[in-house]
């Protein structure tokens, strides 16, 4: 087929739609007819399939070169339905830095089905492989980590997973299938919350997992059809069209991204920036090896003294909101609020230190983000100085 921009506007062409509506269209019908009660349908019932959602879930599997696609609704829910397929006894292998919410499913759900799991630096190739025990079923990660954005190397995970015979899973809401193919490079299970760069718009809440194999597939559909947290038809249909546009949307927020680590290079109150597209950065050099693009999240530290809460408020054009990965930007204090279940001694275990923001550049004009964070930039530096 086409090139991968192309497939992103078109998708797999649909052929039952009888009125030539150029987009499929959202089928809200909870159930369907059979024309003879000996009939293979091919769609019977909401949960177990719908015609907007398996354009949708084509259209995922086809981007990320895997055998099928779920839309669930929302990514917490694809995570919880991946996990599903283990069972009691098994043992995975889970990344330190993966979103708080999947620690939550974890910790809170999974365990308590005896799932047994070992938290590990995915980045050092040698504590994964010093990780792996005899029940060991999969390694779970996710590409840039949250809110720190260390990169960890889907190949180099991938390879050593399946010379033990062991599932790679890959979070990569991040990247999206635009910047990297985790199942390309060795992957088996890609998960993304859709919530944030596939839909784009921070109007829908939606989760996908995509995979490799029909075996593993199988039992996603299993446990997609069982439990039912299945994407709405109208939400599917935003997914589709926050797709259709992706490639646009990531080269904006990319180019914006980068200039804005150019300007925040340059300003005395920040400390440190934490984003894979700087050269000196220990991540990117993996990111470079594996990726189309370094992401537009950017987390970065204000210097000591400088009130991180008083530089977010003071923001006029950059809302102070959770979620990324949206045409407006987005900004937050990670200790505040993405990660405030954290204790503080697991925050900073993280990384998460009182002056840590976390940056989703939106598709706005550059000139307007770089004013707006100059300003709030100059007040509390002023306001630093007379204080001191
Ligand atoms: N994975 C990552 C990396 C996330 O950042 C999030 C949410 O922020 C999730 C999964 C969960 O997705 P959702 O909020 O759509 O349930």
């Amino acid at each position: 087929m086409s090139e991968f921009d192309t497939k992103l506007v078109h998708g797999k062409p649909e052929n039952d739609n009888r009125t030539g509506a150029v987009n499929v269209p959202i089928y809200n019908s909870s159930t369907y007819i059979y024309p003879s009660a000996d009939a293979k349908v091919t769609f019977d019932y909401e949960r177990s399939g719908n015609p907007t959602r398996h354009y949708l879930e084509n259209q995922l599997a086809i981007l990320e070169n895997g055998v099928q696609g779920f839309a669930f609704s929302s990514g917490s829910a694809a995570i919880h339905a991946v996990l599903s397929i283990f069972s009691p006894g098994d043992h995975l292998i889970i990344s330190k830095t993966i979103y708080g919410g999947t620690f939550r499913i974890i910790n809170e759900f999974f365990k308590r089905w005896q799932l047994e799991f070992t938290a590990v630096d995915t980045q050092n190739i040698d504590e994964v492989r010093a990780a792996i025990r005899p029940n060991t079923k999969a390694i779970y990660f996710e590409t840039f980590s949250n809110p720190l954005l260390r990169v960890t190397s889907v190949k180099a995970v991938s390879r050593l997973a399946r010379q033990h015979g062991i599932l790679t899973i890959v979070d990569n809401t991040f990247l999206t299938p635009y910047l990297q193919r985790p199942l390309d490079l060795g992957a088996d299970i890609v998960i993304h919350s859709a919530t944030k760069y596939l839909g784009g718009h921070s109007d829908v809440v939606a989760g996908v997992a995509v995979a490799k194999d029909q075996r593993i597939a199988d039992k996603i559909y299993f446990n997609q059809n069982s439990i039912g947290a299945t994407l709405s038809p109208e939400d599917c249909s935003l997914i589709r069209r926050g797709i259709q546009t992706l490639a646009v949307r990531m080269d904006r927020h990319l180019s914006n991204a980068k200039k804005v680590v150019q300007f925040l290079q340059k300003r005395p109150e920040i400390a440190r920036i934490y984003y894979p597209g700087i050269d000196s950065s220990r991540d990117h050099e993996i990111a470079r090896q594996e990726t189309n693009g370094y992401g537009g999240i950017i987390s970065f530290e204000l210097r000591d003294g400088i009130d991180a809460t008083e530089f977010v408020d003071n923001l006029h054009l950059i809302q102070l909101a959770v979620s990324l990965g949206a045409v407006e930007s987005l900004i937050e204090l990670p200790y505040k609020m993405t990660h405030a279940e954290l204790s503080r001694e697991e925050q900073l275990k993280a990384g998460i230190t009182h002056h840590l923001i976390r940056l989703s550049v939106g598709i706005e004009d550059p000139n307007d983000l770089i004013a707006d964070l100059t300003q709030s930039l100059n007040l509390v530096a002023e306001k630093t100085k007379v204080i001191n």
